[in-house]
């Protein structure tokens, strides 16, 4: 039985990106259902003694349902880790491969929310380092899929996820209504840069 990993801060400390009740509300009724279903699809297999990325890295032997929770579960743990209350600096390592990958920052900024903003439907934007190119690339994921699931990396190779945007409409629905723009707008400021570049050297 897998459980719900405590926040790395409190639902207040996001506002102005998250108001508390934005922040609860995702964690606490969203999150929380893909855990719970999570638990409920694995009771069909055998994953004994397997951490949820161990499982949801052989994501195509099991089943769709098992896919979308075990995503959504893993890919909010992600999420949250992802974002920091305190707005931080991009350690100087980390900026010059973005800049070598990217051309500049801006370039980076630009091409990271507009992934994000242009996404149709419901996913992730994400920030990877494609391991066979050693490159920086953005990517985007329908639903709940993820680029540590095995049939995404049959599509864009083994990779090391760094930082991934959620794109559903439930991240924002109570704050922005309908206004993706607005809440991504807001995102650059409380990204996790450090824990970015923990993931590059990992
Ligand atoms: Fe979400």
């Amino acid at each position: 039985m897998f459980i719900l990993k405590k926040l790395p801060y409190e639902y207040r400390d996001l506002i102005p990106l998250f108001s508390e009740k934005q922040l609860e509300t995702h964690y606490l009724k969203h999150h929380k259902t893909y855990c719970d279903n999570f638990n409920k699809s694995i009771l069909d297999f055998d994953v004994e003694g397997k951490s949820v990325l161990e499982i949801i890295n052989d994501a195509s032997k099991y089943n769709q349902t098992l896919i979308n929770h075990g995503g959504g579960f893993w890919n909010h743990e992600f999420f949250w880790e992802s974002l920091s209350p305190d707005k931080k600096e991009i350690p100087e390592n980390l900026k010059l491969k973005l800049i070598n990958n990217f051309g500049s920052l801006d370039v980076f900024k630009e091409e990271l929310l507009n992934s994000a903003k242009t996404l149709f439907g419901s996913g992730w934007t994400w920030l990877i380092l494609n391991k066979k190119t050693d490159k920086l690339e953005i990517i985007q994921t329908k639903n709940q899929d993820s680029p540590v699931m095995d049939f995404i990396k049959d599509k864009i190779g083994e990779n090391i996820p760094l930082l991934n945007l959620d794109v559903w409409e439930h991240a924002y629905y109570i704050d922005y209504l309908n206004k993706r723009l607005d809440y991504l707008d807001n995102i650059w400021d409380k990204i996790n840069w450090e824990k970015v570049v923990e993931r590059l050297n990992n």
